[in-house]
This record gives structure tokens, C-alpha cells and sequence, in this order.
């Protein structure tokens, strides 16, 4: 599903350069979860804003399901995001102004699916992360883990091959960490390929498998055994 081999990144300030991520080699298949894990600035964001086609490399190739992603235009960058690729972000990033269910349609009023169809997909992906009876609550009416949950919902609306989520537990407690993880896992289990940054090992945990950045490189790539983490 994403294959990455040699990959180097570089932020250009001025005169300055900080060589962020220096020989990156990654392999994802289709049904992984999987947690990137690493300090504050170690360069998780970078990696999956560059994963997101958010951003791009300097050196090295990325393949998203075989397509080889580089020297893009925006315009062929937003149609393999649009189709290949759902994002989920510490923020929630959620409309203020709009209500949970018009928060999940807005993806598929831009894919212009017809009113009365994305009205009611929209609410099926409500109702899947249990948020059916929330439709017409505004974000701040929500709690912190229902906001990320209608995230969750407007990432999957359109059903991409990859969810990516940055820090999805990043602004949660405890508690609802373990909630919006538990929604992630059963995704998962649906077949979904996921990855999650995050810096908290319990997070990691949860996922089948965990990547470590250090200093612009990968020093730990290894599986974990659910039984034991669970
Ligand atoms: P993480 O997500 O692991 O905390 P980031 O990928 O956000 O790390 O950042 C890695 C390093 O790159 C940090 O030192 C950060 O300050 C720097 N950085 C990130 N984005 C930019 C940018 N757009 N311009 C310049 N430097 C950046
Ligand atoms: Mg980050």
C-alpha cells in the first residue's frame, strides 16, 4: 500500500537548512495499523504530512498503492488525496459553524454526490461511530471525544484506502483515548490501513505495529503481540 525507500527531507529557513528526515525505509501493506512513534520534533508530522502528500520530499520515492507520488501538480495531488487518502488530527479540525452531520456531508458536497445520497451516507458514518443522535449538535455542543469521532467519520465518509491521524488522542483524556482507539482498532478490523503518530507508548500499544523515529532515521520497526498488550 506505501512503499518508501531512501527518503530525505529538508526544511529550508533562509539560509539555514534542518535535514528533518534523512533515509527513510518504509513498507506498509494493506490492513496494517500502525503507530509512528518518536519525541517532539523527531519528525512524525513530516513523515506523514509526506505519507498525506501534504507535503513533499526532497530525495528517495513514495508509492501509494503502486502510483508513484512526485513533482505533482495541487490539482493531482488533491485528487490522490480525495481518493486515496483520510486524515484525522489532534485538533479535530472540525467547522465550527457546521453541525456534526454537515461536518461528515462536506467531503462528499465536494465530491458532488447529490444531495439526498450524501445526506444519508453521511449519516450511516455517524451512526458507525456511534454518533447518530448527535447529528445535529454543533462541535461545541460535543465532547472532545465525540468531536475527534465526527473527525473519525468525515476521514472515512469517503472512504479512503489509507487513514492517517496525527496525534488523534493528542488533546483527550485517558479514558476517551482509549475510546477513540478502541474505534480506530475496530476500523482496522474492517480492513482499513491506518497509521498513527503519536508520542504515548500506551497509544502505541494499541496498534499492531510500531515504528520509532530518532534522528531523521527509523531505529525500531516491530510488531506487538495484542494479547499481551491487551
Ligand atoms: P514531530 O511531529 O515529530 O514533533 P515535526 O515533523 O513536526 O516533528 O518537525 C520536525 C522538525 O522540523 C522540527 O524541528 C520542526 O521544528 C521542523 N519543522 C516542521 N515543519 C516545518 C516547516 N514547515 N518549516 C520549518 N521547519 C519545520
Ligand atoms: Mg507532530
Amino acid at each position: 500500500m506505501i512503499s518508501i525507500k531512501g527518503l530525505h527531507k529538508s526544511y529550508q529557513m533562509g539560509s539555514n537548512s534542518l535535514h528533518v528526515l534523512k533515509g527513510i525505509d518504509f513498507e506498509v501493506k494493506e490492513g496494517e495499523l500502525v503507530a509512528i512513534m518518536g519525541s517532539s520534533g523527531s519528525g512524525k508530522s513530516t513523515l506523514l504530512n509526506i505519507i498525506g502528500m501534504l507535503d513533499n520530499h526532497d530525495k528517495g520515492s513514495y508509492k501509494l498503492d503502486d502510483v508513484l507520488i512526485k513533482n505533482l501538480n495541487e490539482t493531482k495531488a488533491a485528487n490522490y488525496r480525495n481518493k486515496f487518502l483520510g486524515f484525522v488530527f489532534q485538533s479535530f479540525n472540525l467547522i465550527n459553524y457546521k453541525s456534526a452531520h454537515e461536518n461528515v456531508i462536506l467531503p462528499l458536497y465536494y465530491q458532488g454526490i447529490g444531495r439526498k445520497k450524501r445526506e444519508v451516507k453521511a449519516m450511516k458514518y455517524l451512526d458507525d461511530v456511534g454518533l447518530k443522535n448527535w447529528a445535529t449538535h454543533m462541535p461545541n455542543e460535543l465532547s472532545g471525544g465525540q468531536k475527534q469521532r465526527v473527525a473519525i467519520a468525515r476521514a472515512m465518509v469517503s472512504e479512503p484506502k489509507v487513514l492517517l491521524a496525527d496525534e488523534p488522542t493528542g488533546a483527550l483524556d485517558s479514558k476517551t483515548s482509549k475510546e477513540v482507539m478502541d474505534l480506530i482498532q475496530k476500523i482496522n478490523k474492517s480492513g482499513k490501513t491506518i497509521l498513527v503518530v503519536t508520542h504515548e507508548e500506551d497509544i502505541a500499544q494499541m496498534c499492531k505495529r510500531v515504528v520509532r523515529l530518532k534522528d531523521g532515521v527509523i531505529v525500531e520497526d516491530k510488531k506487538i503481540n495484542q494479547k499481551k498488550a491487551l
